[in-house]
């Protein structure tokens, strides 16, 4: 029930090419996937650091959040996602004890995964972002 590991911590650029230089390259991750959630507005590209990764997300169009986040907060860490069993069971324990989510039920979001947004009112002013993967593969 209780999250098991950060997922992975999301990180608003402009430049998803030139970001994922310094992150590979520079600093030497090693590179997994990139993928675009239409949806979301977003090209996103993970890099893996142990059991965890870095979500570099660079907004599609001016309508994104992400776009909107850069533009308000320049670019930056956006928001970390931990990773929990199920996702439903956890957002009712927590908004049973007053835990605010954005939106009222999880949506498809990128790399397998149902999600949901906690919202900063309740987290002391973070980005939290609850994930379950969609196909059980993980322990
Ligand atoms: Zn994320």
């Amino acid at each position: 029930m209780n999250p098991k590991r950060v997922e992975h911590i999301g990180i608003a650029v402009r430049n998803l090419e030139k970001s994922l230089n310094f992150y590979q390259n520079v600093l030497g991750l090693e590179f997994l996937k990139q993928e675009i959630v239409e949806s979301q507005g977003v090209k996103i590209a993970f890099l893996k650091v142990g059991e965890s990764k870095i979500e570099l997300l660079e907004p599609l169009n001016a309508d994104s959040t992400i776009a909107k986040f850069i533009e308000k907060n320049g670019e930056g860490i956006h928001h970390f996602a931990v990773l929990v069993d199920s996702i439903e069971d956890k957002v009712r324990v927590m908004q049973a004890q007053g835990a605010k989510m954005i939106g009222d039920k999880p949506s498809e979001g990128a790399d397998g995964m149902k999600i949901i947004f906690v919202h900063p009112k309740t987290t002391n002013g973070v980005l939290l972002e609850l994930c379950e993967p969609l196909a059980k593969e993980e322990k």
